[in-house]
């Protein structure tokens, strides 16, 4: 392949882009982890990340993929053969329900489509029925990276409040921190789990728990054998910004900066850009005649779109055609939507011409890959942009 010219178009759902200014903030010798300079730098991230999780409890940073602060919640406030609820509501909920089993947890899996997000009247008709409370946490994932699918979360919290059920929330934010509104604290949220390489801007490799007092009084008392993820010595010792381990330090550097960046653009308007993307991405879908995979308007995800490929044609082929034509990746199906959907990441560091970009780049390769579509989606999300000045 010649070499391309221009950047690479990097439209999964995570990683995203990365903003020069992070990248430039990462680039700094890295220091003793020990030593005197490093504990404003643990303190800040802390804050940092406290802020945009919006919550005064308190937070533990791994050095890990999302992955390992899932298992971190699961770890630190259940006890071997206790019941977990969830919902299927596609592949990353699937696996953290397979985590779960495998580390010796009871999930109960509320079954889904792929298509909807949790359903909070199904919670409150299972939690009722529970009157000895056997289940030991509800566990979520607020947007489902696999289908576009934003659950919500504080109708969730109130489904349990009504059932008057003591189970632990937690909550899976990985690809929703940074991107759509998520409260913490005003939610009622147990345990928030959250990485650096989705709405956050940073590369992968960072990863945290949020942890409310319910949950530390859990983990307290009980929890799995633990170690790596335990959050007890974390909790010690970033009370005075330090690390029980070797801190990803200069991943801390990058969240400051970009947590800083986004506090500078402001958090609503963070939000409604996303919104507005999301809803421009949609109207080019529409007008393509193919099919969002989401089938609630109200659970659309702003950081996300997957797309349903007309019933004979493989999305792998048409984005393997568009990453060799174009240079531009798109998100692939997962678990079993795989080859039947493409995903559109519209989140982290976007503006309005990257997303036309990306979607004349999908237009143009679903003419390329002969794939039935009515041409001027693109066309169509021009016009929702141009009509929706951003807030
Ligand atoms: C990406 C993702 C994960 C997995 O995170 P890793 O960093 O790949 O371990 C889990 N849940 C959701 C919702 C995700 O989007």
């Amino acid at each position: 392949m010649a070499v391309p010219s221009g950047r690479h178009f990097l439209q999964i759902p995570g990683p995203t882009n990365v903003p020069d200014r992070v990248l430039h903030a990462i680039a700094r010798p890295v220091i003793d982890h020990r030593g005197p300079e490093f504990a404003d730098l643990g303190a800040a991230a802390l804050g940092a990340l406290k802020s945009v999780v919006r919550t005064r409890a308190d937070l533990v940073i791994y050095p890990a993929s999302g992955t390992g602060a899932w298992e971190a919640a699961l770890v630190n406030t259940l006890s071997p053969g206790d019941r977990v609820l969830m919902f299927e509501t596609g592949h990353f909920s699937t696996l953290w329900a397979r985590m779960a089993r495998s580390l010796g947890l009871e999930p109960e899996v509320v079954p889904g489509d792929w298509r909807s997000g949790a359903d909070p009247a199904a919670l409150e008709e299972r939690l009722s029925r529970d009157t000895g409370h056997a289940i030991a946490a509800v566990a979520v994932v607020h947007n489902e990276t696999s289908t576009g699918v934003t659950s919500r979360i504080p109708e969730i919290r109130a489904a349990m409040d009504r059932a008057g059920h003591p189970a632990l929330l937690l909550v899976d934010t990985i690809s929703s921190l940074g991107s759509v509104e998520y409260e913490h604290d005003a939610w009622g949220v147990d345990v928030t789990v959250g990485c650096s390489q989705k709405g956050l801007m940073l590369p992968p490799g960072l990863s945290f728990n949020a942890i409310g007092a319910k949950a530390l009084e859990a983990s307290a008392a009980g929890g799995m054998p633990r170690s790596y993820w335990d959050w007890a010595p974390m909790l010690e010792a970033g009370e005075s910004g330090y690390f029980p381990y070797t801190p990803p330090t200069n991943l801390l550097y990058g969240l400051v900066e970009a947590v800083g960046m986004l506090h500078e653009e402001g958090l609503e308007r963070v939000f409604a850009r996303h919104r507005r993307h999301a809803e421009a991405t949609r109207a080019a879908v529409r007008a393509w005649g193919l099919e969002v995979l989401c089938r609630v308007p109200e659970e659309y995800s702003p950081v996300l779109t997957a797309v349903l490929m007309p019933e004979d044609k493989g999305a792998d082929a048409f984005r393997a055609a568009v990453l060799e034509r174009f240079d531009m990746s798109l998100g692939a199906g997962l678990g079993r939507l795989s080859d039947r959907v493409f995903r559109i990441g519209h989140l982290g560091d976007l503006n309005d011409l990257t997303l036309l970009g990306a979607l004349g780049g999908i237009e143009a390769g679903l003419r390329l890959a002969g794939v039935p579509h009515e041409p001027g989606g693109a066309d169509a999300a021009a016009r929702v942009l141009a009509d929706a000045p951003p807030r």
